[in-house]
């Protein structure tokens, strides 16, 4: 079975053809940046642009795959920003009329989880989502996905982020503060996990507030940033995979593509006598190929879309799971 995928939560407008064999057709993406210096996602500007691309878009990714047939549309219908959900729902209707197919409306961040199996061999792990906006410790409990532990404030990339603006390194910074890590000693900064959760935002001020007194090295506060943040994460990985009697672990996010916090991860897992995995990282950012994806394994498991619509503040948790 063939599906074709649209994704348009945020930034970012994709199209994907993937078979429920996992097989990757084609992966045709197009990123909305603002024009406006400083400036993150402005949502209409944004679902303009989604506008602008979608057709050209989904077009390549069909002829790029060279499929013959397409048995579905999924679409990222949750949780994201209304405006760039509705273009990705538009469109859908309109291919799903014109190739007379199904549409399974489907939750992004739950595509994200599912990754994690389209891309490793993992069963049953804790799912350690750490993106720009999210950080959160899930687990498969019945049919749900529970989450077991998450931010209290900001994301952990968005964190590094703010702290690299604060010091002048730029954006995204948190391939930067990894260069400069490399170089770094040792700085007390606070450390805080409250319970299963964390709280990133009060390390960011205390470590900016250390750069703009003097006396500190970039270096040296990049070090002390990383380990205090992924020493955190670890130590509430390492619990949640107590808690809930997990053998295996999964990351998925663009702060995977750190070494050094998939370094502490391994070692804990390796002294837990469990498996640590990293989905690639060019499937773990925003993509059309997790919705299509994720759509089959919905609709194999018996799933139909009532009225195909948003749900622009759907949680992970509300979402029951049929395909595990
Ligand atoms: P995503 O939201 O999944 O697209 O991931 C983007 C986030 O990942 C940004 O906040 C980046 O700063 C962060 N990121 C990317 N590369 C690295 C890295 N090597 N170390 C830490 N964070 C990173
Ligand atoms: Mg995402």
């Amino acid at each position: 079975m063939i599906a074709l995928g649209i994704e348009s939560t945020s930034h970012t407008f994709a199209a994907s053809i993937v078979s429920d064999k996992k097989k990757v057709h084609s992966d045709v993406r197009d990123m909305y940046k603002s024009d406006k210096e400083g400036w993150g996602i402005v949502p209409a500007e944004c679902a303009t642009h989604h506008r602008n691309v979608a057709d050209s878009v989904i077009r390549k990714a069909i002829s790029d795959s060279n499929v013959k047939k397409i048995d579905l549309i999924s679409y990222s219908a949750a949780p994201g920003l209304p405006p760039s959900l509705h273009v990705g729902l538009n469109k859908a209707k309109e291919y799903a009329k014109e190739l007379d197919v199904p549409l399974v409306g489907v939750n992004h961040c739950v595509a994200h989880l599912t990754s994690g199996h389209m891309f490793t061999p993992v069963k049953d792990p804790i799912y350690i989502f750490v993106s720009g906006a999210n950080t959160q410790l899930i687990s498969l409990e019945g049919k749900r996905f529970r989450i077991i532990g998450e931010t209290l404030d900001v994301g952990i990339g968005n964190a590094l982020d703010k702290f690299g603006r604060n010091i002048g390194i730029g954006f995204p910074a948190g391939p930067k503060i990894e260069e400069y890590a490399s170089d770094g000693v040792w700085v007390e900064l606070p450390y805080v996990v409250k319970g299963m959760d964390l709280s990133f935002s009060g390390i960011v001020t205390a470590a900016s507030n250390k750069f703009k007194q003097g006396g500190y090295r970039i270096p040296d506060l990049c070090y002390s940033i990383q380990e205090t943040f992924f020493s955190m994460l670890t130590e509430v990985t390492e619990r949640a995979m107590a808690h809930c009697n997990k053998k295996e672990a999964v990351i998925i996010g663009g702060v995977a593509a750190n070494q050094r916090l998939i370094e502490m991860l391994t070692i804990m897992c390796r002294e837990r006598n469990a498996k640590m995995h990293a989905v690639p990282l060019k499937y773990s950012g925003d993509n059309a190929v997790m919705i299509a994806y994720q759509g089959l394994l919905q609709y194999n498991s018996g799933y139909r879309d009532k009225k195909p619509d948003i749900r622009p503040y759907e949680r992970t948790d509300e979402v029951e799971v049929t395909w595990l």
